[in-house]
């Protein structure tokens, strides 16, 4: 009797666990781990949060938080007080089939991994492309996108093809995988770092950089938006995104990967990126 009790609790503490911010937060984990409670969650307050039901100091039981930055488009982006987007909606999705509310967290790109691996998010998904650099502090699920990165000039640039960069001033969004491969390829000293893609996109049209590089469908809506600017025809890199969890963390990374499999089976992921990504 008594063991069938201890089973059903460990059952449950398994399903609060899966749910619960960066699995640290669950009431019914380890006691050492939950100590941590407290200050990872009022951190997670403290935040640009998107959900109004941020975090309070009780432990987040039942939520799923992601940690992504919303200037993103179409991935994830600010739709009035509302984050939209493939990531969101894939998260969203994926979320139902866990079980669990998701609640979306706001921050800078380059803090999203800092936020996985310190368990004050459990995943974190923001058009993040797998580098193996990133793999040595998080794991990634498998990949749901492919991506390229893109070279945006004025229409009237002398820059023809991506050889034309070398010298040039590069505008990038920091920590991304646009800065890191420009900044080896070109010198730190010619790159232009920028919080949002937008403002590395803002500096090229008022000439303060030559180039931006960036992720391909961001780009694709930044020069829609903005007048006197395209895109090159050859890309830059080629990549892949995929949702990162924190090393310690093979049972939320297997259930995402399993949920995943079933979203791109029954058509689910295919219909979300059709909604944001008008096929040419
Ligand atoms: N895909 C790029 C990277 O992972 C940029 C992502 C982003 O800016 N959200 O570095």
């Amino acid at each position: 009797m008594k063991k069938k009790i201890f089973s059903a609790i460990m059952a449950a503490a398994m399903v609060m666990s899966l749910c619960a911010c960066g699995s640290n937060t669950a009431s019914t984990a380890p006691s050492e781990k939950a100590s941590e409670a407290p200050a990872a969650s009022s951190e997670a307050a403290a935040s640009e949060s998107a959900s109004s039901a941020a975090s309070e100091a009780a432990p987040t039981g039942g939520k799923l938080v992601m940690a992504t930055n919303a200037e993103f488009p179409p991935y994830e982006y600010h739709d009035n007080d509302k984050i939209v987007g493939i990531d969101a909606e894939i998260a969203a999705a994926l979320a139902k089939e866990l079980g669990c509310e998701l609640e979306i967290e706001d921050i800078a790109f380059d803090s999203v991994i800092p936020e996985v691996t310190s368990g004050k998010a459990d995943f974190g998904m923001a058009g993040m492309t797998v580098t193996e650099e990133r793999k040595q502090s998080v794991n990634f699920t498998d990949t749901y996108a492919s991506a390229k990165q893109a070279v945006i000039v004025k229409e009237d640039s002398d820059i023809s093809d991506i050889d034309g960069l070398t010298g040039k001033i590069i505008g990038v969004q920091t920590g991304t995988t646009g800065d890191i491969y420009a900044s080896g390829d070109y010198g730190d000293g010619n790159i232009e770092r920028y919080s949002k893609g937008m403002e590395a996109v803002q500096a090229l049209s008022q000439g303060k950089v030559d180039a931006v590089i960036i992720d391909n469908e961001p780009a694709k809506v930044y020069v829609s938006e903005n007048e006197g600017l395209k895109l090159l025809d050859s890309a830059y890199a080629e990549e892949e995104y995929a949702i990162c969890v924190s090393l310690d963390n093979k049972d939320l990374l297997d259930k995402l990967n399993t949920a995943l499999a079933k979203l791109k089976e029954d058509g689910t992921i295919d219909g979300i990126v059709a909604k944001y990504i008008k096929s040419e």
